[in-house]
């Protein structure tokens, strides 16, 4: 077999592979992107499952007509522009992949109104495998994307979608992940046209009643506040020990949810060394550390990151946890310090 060049829509497929795994990463991606174009409300609607639709309508930025085709091809974007940049990304996206790669799985519309455009924009891609459509529409400023048909023409991967219920429940659990990076958003999550889960933009950074919404009274009245740190290195959020069902697990390095070994590790081992083994303790951890100390490229879905001194911010998240984690003789006393 020869060499050859793939065409722009198969390698947009390949790299779909990397980012669009299921209806929920469609949604991630996408709400990311709203939340980057700086949007204080985000409505994502669903239906069965996000099988059929998935919309994510938000009041942001908007993009300008001549940049919607360019917002839909790889590798563009308007977050990086120079190796520099990557050294210290406080987006959430940098990447340029993710219209692209969902465009070329899916049938895709982007209707879009930035503030000093007077009229909206509609661009429509199907699988990429015609040029993309650009015609006039009615929108409000911000942006709507609309996903249907998800896998439509990779029968592959669409083979692997779990039934709507399984699909949809990945898609909740997600949001209650984002709804917990920004208390200031507000997120309108409907399923079906009926309207699931309603997080209001909260006022107060510390967004209890929200930690309360996601992770539950139980969680809320018994976790106990953590807030430590210096200038270049910092951690606040709450850690409940106790609980046998506790799957309130969520962390965050510099507002970007994670599923980071390292500070899953140094939560268990603070915890071990205080109260014992403990097969699931509950945390939603914030820590903020200066950016140029972490890498955030090592994972196409960003799902985790490298530490430049990673040893230095383990022992951090360890000490902090255990000066408010108390010994099992002395926990029942625990309160939240909200
Ligand atoms: P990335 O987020 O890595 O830049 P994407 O493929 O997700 O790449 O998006 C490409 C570009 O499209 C973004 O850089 C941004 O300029 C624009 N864009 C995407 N979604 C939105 C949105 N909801 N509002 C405004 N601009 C958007
Ligand atoms: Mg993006």
């Amino acid at each position: 077999m020869s060499i050859e060049i793939l065409p722009a829509r198969l390698a947009n497929q390949i790299a779909a592979g990397e980012v669009v795994e299921r209806p929920a990463s469609v949604v991630k991606e996408l709400v990311e992107n709203s939340i980057d174009a700086g949007a204080t409300k985000i409505h994502i609607d669903i239906e069965r499952g996000g099988h059929k639709l998935i919309r994510i309508r938000d009041n942001g930025k908007g993009i300008e007509k001549d940049e919607l085709t360019l917002a839909l091809s790889r590798h563009a974007t308007s977050k990086l522009k120079s190796l520099d940049d990557l050294e210290c990304i406080s987006s959430l996206g940098f990447r340029g992949e993710a219209l692209a790669s969902i465009s070329s799985v899916s049938r895709l519309t982007l209707s879009s109104k930035p503030q000093e455009q007077e009229t909206a924009w509609q661009a429509f891609a199907e699988g990429r495998d015609m040029a993309v459509k650009i015609q006039p529409t009615a929108h409000p400023v911000g942006t709507t994307i609309e996903v249907k048909d998800l896998f439509f023409n990779t029968p592959a991967r669409r083979k692997f979608l779990r039934t709507e219920k399984t699909e949809f429940s990945h898609i909740d659990e997600l949001l209650k992940r984002i709804a917990l990076s920004r208390f200031d958003i507000s997120l309108t999550l409907t399923h079906n046209q009926k309207v699931v889960r309603q997080y209001r933009a909260r006022e107060s950074a510390h967004g209890v009643k929200r930690v309360a919404q996601v992770a539950g009274k139980e969680f809320e009245q018994c976790a106990s506040f953590i807030e430590s740190g210096s200038d270049g290195l910092k951690l606040n959020g709450w850690v409940m020990p106790v609980g046998s069902s506790n799957t309130t697990q969520y962390s965050y390095v510099n507002g970007r949810m994670m599923r980071d070994k390292l500070i899953l590790h140094a939560i268990r081992q603070a915890f071990e060394e205080v109260v014992g083994e403990l097969a699931l303790p509950g945390f939603v951890i914030y820590v903020d550390i200066d950016p140029r100390q972490v890498d955030v490229n090592v994972h196409p879905a960003k799902h985790e990151v490298r530490f430049h001194q990673a040893r230095l911010v383990h022992d951090f998240i360890v000490q902090a946890i255990k000066q408010v984690v108390l010994p099992a003789d002395q926990a029942g006393s625990l309160e939240s310090e909200q």
